[in-house]
């Protein structure tokens, strides 16, 4: 194998070391790493790896994290055939997303991994994960940023982690996955994004530019007025019921997104089931934010929905740009529905 791969190293349980206080991160991995796969390196690409000087607990990501991640990936781009970001768990959805948007036209894979046990431990899935990782980092097929976990390639702005205990700890609930690591390699190609021409920004994000809120039972419309208080809030990510339904009875409510759509808040409405898109117009509660200038966000997951609305927003686009490029399909992120009922041309 000639291919070449930079791993990145991020953080997360991967790279973990006891502590008294549980796991903390701890540097150093590259000699871990090397020492670990050893004995298969024959079938490995050759790689490098680059550690952070901030090596984090994902939990404690910052959308400045997606740039310096974004930033690392894009100075290296034409050294190496393909990248490995290894991430924490909890948050890694979030930063596969982030990267989906920066890397523009991506035309190598860059395939984030993790782990639930660390290296070195009993019982670890960090050295399947990792040697899977790097294999399919130099695979020329993939040209996209994806997650690799429990012998599944998911596409990265489709993934959730979806169990904080169990080794299958991801899953892409609105798409199929991209691949299977069993004893073969099965990489569903008719799935997998063409390669583009790189067209990369890693915009600097606010962290205050976005704002994300699950619609409750009674929830107060001085929640939303909260949430939005700041001038540099500028997005909104509302989880609504079912296929995009607000409390429409509510008048309260529908004033404090009204209201913040008429100050140039872009307002993007996902649903809060697992599986499924929104389609505003299904039920007259839903209709209403179609009046009020609501973007629906289709099958985005949460973490897609937040991470391309604070990437357009770091990029200062205008509105009516934002607004437009949330409710169309980006690097493969959802699909949007045919209103039931239309004719398809
Ligand atoms: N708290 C860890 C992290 O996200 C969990 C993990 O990596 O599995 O960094």
């Amino acid at each position: 194998m000639t291919a070449r791969v930079l791993v990145v190293y991020t953080g997360g349980t991967l790279g973990m070391v006891p502590s008294a206080q549980g796991y903390v991160p701890a540097t150093g991995l590259e000699d871990r790493i090397r020492s670990q796969l050893a004995g298969i390196a024959a079938v490995l690409p050759a790689y490098d790896l680059l550690e952070l000087d901030r090596l984090i607990d994902s939990a404690n990501l910052l959308p400045a994290d997606w740039q310096q991640v974004g930033c690392v990936l894009q100075r290296h781009w034409a050294d190496y055939d393909g990248f490995v970001v290894l991430h924490g768990t909890d948050t890694m959805a979030y930063t596969a997303s982030a990267l989906s948007y920066q890397l523009r036209g991506c035309n190598k894979p860059v395939i984030l991994t993790g782990a639930q046990v660390p290296l070195g431990q009993p019982r670890n899935d960090a050295v399947d994960n990792l040697t899977s990782a790097l294999i399919l980092a130099a695979d020329r097929r993939i040209s996209e940023v994806c997650i690799g976990f429990r012998g599944r390639l998911l596409r990265g702005n489709r993934s959730r982690k979806v169990n904080s205990m169990a080794f299958e700890a991801f899953d892409s609930p609105n798409a199929p996955p991209l691949g299977r690591i069993g004893i073969g390699i099965d990489l569903y190609e008719d799935r997998l994004l063409p390669p583009g021409q790189p067209d990369f920004c890693t915009p600097d994000c606010d962290p205050e530019a976005v704002a994300l809120i699950t619609l409750f039972p009674g929830i107060p419309a001085r929640l939303i007025d909260a949430a939005l208080d700041s001038e540099q809030t500028r997005g909104l990510i509302l989880q609504s019921y079912g296929v995009g339904n607000p409390p429409n009875a509510d008048v309260a409510v529908m004033d404090a997104l009204g209201n913040a759509i008429d100050r140039g808040v872009t307002v993007v409405n996902i649903s809060q089931c697992h599986q499924g898109p929104v389609y505003q117009g299904a039920y007259a509660t839903g209709a209403e934010l179609n009046s009020l200038g609501v973007v629906p966000g289709h099958d985005l997951t949460p973490e897609a929905a937040f991470t391309k609305l604070h990437v357009l927003l770091g990029l200062d686009c205008p509105v009516d740009v934002i607004r437009e490029t949330m409710s169309h399909p980006l690097a493969g992120d959802c699909t949007p529905i045919q209103a039931p009922g239309a004719q398809s041309s």
